[in-house]
């Protein structure tokens, strides 16, 4: 995928340096590796969602891995202040975790506490409820039949160079820069 934004874009919350090897080079490896994976597999024709759903082995690690990284790159706009969600989403997050703010520390504690590599997720069930949960390595929530809408990658390479190991920095920082137009959109 391209990114929707220039590679500065994000600063300072995510340097150019960092989104020109996340995206440049991690998720590229990514791609390529499920591009060397699929000639002859049970795969070739399917969505990403699909392989994730019903693969095994390098096919589901990389097909998730390119899958969630969609999701976070598509998700992100220059930093603003006071950036909130609004409408239906934001009655919906007020609705089950109480308040955005409730809402945002719960999430952030939630990617902080996450052990090892993976992603915290915020996702909608098939009755519109919102839930978080951490996920490991590179699982989706489509594996649990939830609907992805937010997610932050905690694994190193997301801010190893602008934060080193303070990931609860880097995470608390990210709410300037999402997109909730984009997650409105999910979620509907
Ligand atoms: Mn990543």
């Amino acid at each position: 995928m391209a990114l929707p934004y220039a590679t500065d874009a994000l600063e300072p919350v995510i340097s150019r340096e960092t989104i020109g090897f996340h995206h440049g080079k991690h998720l590229a490896a990514y791609v390529n590796n499920l591009n060397a994976l699929l000639p002859g597999s049970l795969f070739e024709e399917a969505t990403l969602e699909d392989i994730v759903c019903k693969a095994s082995g390098g096919i589901l690690n990389n097909a998730g891995q390119i899958l969630n990284h969609e999701l976070y790159f598509g998700q992100f706009c220059a930093p603003k202040a006071d950036n909130a969600p609004t409408g239906k989403l934001a009655d919906a997050i007020a609705r089950d975790f109480g308040s955005f703010e409730a809402f945002k520390e719960a999430f952030t504690k939630s990617g902080a506490t996450l052990f090892g590599s993976g992603w915290v997720w915020l996702s909608a069930d098939k009755d519109g409820k919102l839930v978080i949960s951490q996920e490991t390595n590179a699982a989706n929530p489509v594996q649990k039949g939830l609907k992805p809408l937010l997610t932050f990658d905690v694994w190193e390479h997301a801010y190893y160079l602008d934060y080193q190991n303070r990931r609860p920095d880097h995470l608390a920082a990210l709410w300037q820069i999402v997109d909730w137009s984009v997650i409105d959109k999910r979620y509907k």
